[in-house]
């Protein structure tokens, strides 16, 4: 059994609703859900520093309590390649979020490790007033968005539960693998699922957690984006 994140427990404490991305992500890992490599930057410089001692390609995305979708406000760039880029994302990331979203306090910058690509997947909860905390499980982009292609589950769950709802979706031979693509670890993202379940089974505050993208591969899958909203 695992135990409740120190983290999360202390952010309850202390009456704040939502986590930051690098909170949500240090709480993923306390319950063993993969997570790419992320370091704070507060500054241009150690953005520069901490993208080299990570290894190009990076990702930047800013760090808001202000704002919950970083790219609708220009705050993410991806597959940035050297220093010099890390350079000029870093003062397009500020220009775009301080136009977009003038107010927004900003904590620093994410530099994290460029997950390579993969299957894009989503582990969402919500919390059901009448059931408690129920999961979720799609496919990224128009899977979820638009097609609604998503299975439900009450938590807990167990590792056969989990592998059933991800059976269930629609899309699921794109994970068995089709022509030249090699089916995806299941598995892998059926463990996700359980450790999400354990986390929102012992942690009731959770309203709202979000794991999209989480990139599945032939072996392993990685947390790209993660979301907490407390109630
Ligand atoms: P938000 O959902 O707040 O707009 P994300 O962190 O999900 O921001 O980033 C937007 C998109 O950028 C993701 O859906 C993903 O496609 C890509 N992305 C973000 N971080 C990484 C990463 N570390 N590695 C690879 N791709 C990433
Ligand atoms: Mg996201």
């Amino acid at each position: 059994m695992s135990k409740p994140s120190e983290l999360l427990s202390q952010i309850i404490k202390s009456g704040r609703k939502s986590l930051l991305e690098t909170e949500a992500k240090i709480v993923c890992m306390d319950y063993g859900i993969p997570v790419t490599k992320f370091k704070l930057a507060k500054d241009e410089e150690e953005a520069v520093k901490l993208a080299e001692s990570i290894g190009f390609p990076v990702v930047l995305k800013i760090v808001s309590p202000d704002i919950i979708h970083k790219s609708d406000v220009g705050g993410v760039k991806v597959d940035v390649k050297n220093a010099k880029e890390v350079r000029g994302a870093y003062s397009d990331i500020l220009k775009n979020v301080h136009k977009n979203a003038t107010k927004a306090q900003i904590v620093g910058m994410l530099i994290q490790e460029m997950a390579p690509s993969g299957t894009e997947v989503i582990v969402g909860s919500i919390k059901d007033p009448q059931f408690g905390p129920a999961l979720m499980f799609g496919l990224g982009g128009i899977f979820v968005e638009v097609l609604k292609d998503v299975t439900f589950r009450v938590a807990p769950i167990s590792q056969e539960e989990a592998s059933e709802m991800i059976r269930e979706v629609k899309a699921y031979p794109l994970l068995k693998g089709y022509r030249n693509t090699p089916p995806a670890d299941t598995k892998a993202i059926a463990e996700i699922l359980v450790k999400t379940s354990k986390m929102v089974m012992e942690h009731q505050e959770i309203k709202e957690l979000d794991l999209n993208p989480i990139m599945v591969y032939e072996k392993g899958a990685k947390t790209v984006d993660a979301r907490i909203i407390l109630e």
